[in-house]
């Protein structure tokens, strides 16, 4: 996921997460329609493609991730306006030249921050 988000900079990345039980499984990259540097869109072919593969390997679509290669650190007010389906908004931002993954809840307009467990 890292690897996809760097190729990408100074253009945003974005992809999704499937799994089991709010455990992820599957990253799943997917190319950014919008090729700019402050907002995604996801490409929706692959985006279809992807959906129909997660439910054909019997997992749910657990979250979306997507890279603010210039920040800011949280979702923006794109994100939260654009934000299209109930999962976990995970964000990639850069901190003094160090990635840092952040996650998002994004419902009624509001993002609220979320533990994310990485690893074991
Ligand atoms: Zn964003």
């Amino acid at each position: 996921m890292l690897d996809h988000v760097e190729r990408h900079v100074p253009l945003e990345a974005c992809g999704l997460l499937a799994g089991k039980n709010d455990r992820v499984q599957e990253v799943i990259l997917v190319q950014n329609q919008a090729q700019s540097p402050a907002r995604f869109v996801m490409e929706p072919y692959e985006q279809l493609r992807a959906f129909h593969w997660i439910e054909s390997n019997g997992l749910e679509l657990l979250g979306i991730f997507h890279s603010h290669p210039a920040g800011p650190e949280t979702a923006s007010a794109t994100d939260i306006a654009e934000a299209a389906y109930e999962v976990i908004h995970l964000i990639w931002s850069r901190v003094q030249d160090r990635w840092q993954a952040r996650g998002f809840w994004i419902e009624n307009g509001r993002a609220t921050e979320v533990t994310l467990h990485i690893g074991e």
